[in-house]
């Protein structure tokens, strides 16, 4: 009964575009504000609080990071009593709040329905690159995931008329709309008579037609540990507590005061209580970057709003927040996305062995498929391949 009530919501808001009336009941696309709570929500839509409080931590912790500008819906009866509510906490799961009964609400976290599209974006720049993809793939994170894809190798404020990208990739699509990044597979850009290709290796990483990486940055380990009590995962299954769990970074267990380091050079914009995360660090890095340092027990204030280097101690390992036991929580987050540190604290320089062996069909599969377009045609445009349409 919850599966089909759930199922037809999401039909209901297939249709929706803003907000329409259906059965004396309307859906809503509302925007999350930044720095809203889960609670404050509730008592603003009269929900009872007990929702909330009858979180558990890890629910709890996963609520305080619903990003600002989400957007979210709800649907209200007649009397604008919240009949339902669907918050995506982050790319794989969402709150999903619904009256069972009459003034009985439930909350579950479920993983977010969408389907998948392969695309290709195959265009001539006219003007300015961002600008360019945008406005011929509707897309701007998939503007965004280019360029952090080959912001090593191309200067994007150099570009000339004519120059080409092409992109395979895969988009999610959840109520009718792009939803999330994407899975860039393979990508071209020909510019000033130079031709770039980048290839998604299973690690995560981009690397060129010979399995070389350009990407020299990377992030170190920030505080020495005993073990990694908890792994960076979007959506898992939690066989035991029956419920669908996320975690948005790397958890270190050590001891009390274990001083923290800063993984790389930035800027500190946070220091302070952060909800279930107790005594919270963000650092501001280049690139889009930010590193979260959650749990401390104390804070080095000399580094309060300070720029810091890759390695500088920034504050002490603890216990603070919602909080088993005393851990680092470590988060990273690209263009304000959650990503799995580990990809960025291990970097490859060069595939060898069986994953370039992997990695080389996957190229030559790519090649193929960007290169018969470079032949066929100067087409410049958004195209679904053929597993689909939009
Ligand atoms: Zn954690």
């Amino acid at each position: 009964m919850k599966l089909f009530k759930s199922v037809l919501l999401s039909l209901l808001f297939v249709k929706s575009i803003y907000a329409y009336e259906l059965y004396n009941n309307t859906v809503c696309d509302k925007i999350w504000k930044r720095g809203e709570t889960l609670l404050g929500f509730m008592e603003e839509n009269n929900l009872p609080l007990s929702l909330y409080y009858d979180l558990d931590d890890a629910e709890e912790k996963l609520s305080a990071d619903i990003r600002g500008n989400t957007i979210y819906q709800i649907l209200y009866d007649k009397d604008k009593r919240v009949k339902q509510v669907l918050i995506p906490l982050n790319e794989e799961l969402q709150i999903h709040i619904y009256e069972e009964k009459e003034k009985i609400y439930t909350l579950e976290i479920e993983p977010i329905r969408y389907q998948t599209k392969d695309m290709v974006l195959d265009i001539a720049v006219n003007s300015v690159f961002s600008k360019d993809i945008v406005d011929k793939s509707g897309n701007f994170p998939l503007a965004v995931a280019l360029e952090q894809i080959f912001k090593n190798d191309v200067q994007f404020n150099r570009f000339k008329k004519g120059d080409r990208v092409i992109a395979f990739y895969r988009q999610k699509v959840r109520l009718g709309k792009f939803y999330g990044t994407q899975r860039v597979d393979c990508a071209l850009i020909e510019t000033r008579k130079k031709s770039f290709y980048k290839f998604l290796a299973q690690d995560g990483n981009y690397y060129d037609q010979n399995g070389k990486s350009s990407n020299r940055s990377s992030f170190i380990v920030p505080c020495k540990y005993r073990r990694i009590s908890s792994k960076f995962t979007l959506k898992r299954w939690h066989p035991i507590l029956r419920k669908f769990r996320a975690h948005h970074g790397i958890d270190y267990a050590g001891s009390i005061g274990t001083p923290i380091r800063a993984a790389y050079d930035g800027k500190v914009i946070f220091m302070g209580r952060k909800g279930g995360y107790g005594n919270t660090i963000i650092i501001k890095h280049k690139g889009g970057y930010k590193t979260l340092y959650a749990h401390l027990s104390r804070f080095n204030n000399s580094v309060r709003s300070k720029r810091v280097k890759k390695g500088q101690i920034i504050g002490y390992l603890g216990n603070s927040g919602v909080s088993t036991g005393p851990h680092l929580h470590f988060g990273l987050s690209l263009n304000n996305r959650w990503i799995n540190p580990a990809k960025k604290i291990v970097l490859t320089q060069k595939l060898t062995g069986g994953k370039r062996k992997t990695f080389l069909k996957h190229v030559k599969l790519c090649k193929a498929k960007i290169d018969k377009l470079l032949n066929e045609s100067e087409g410049k445009d958004v195209k679904q391949t053929k597993h689909g349409k939009l």
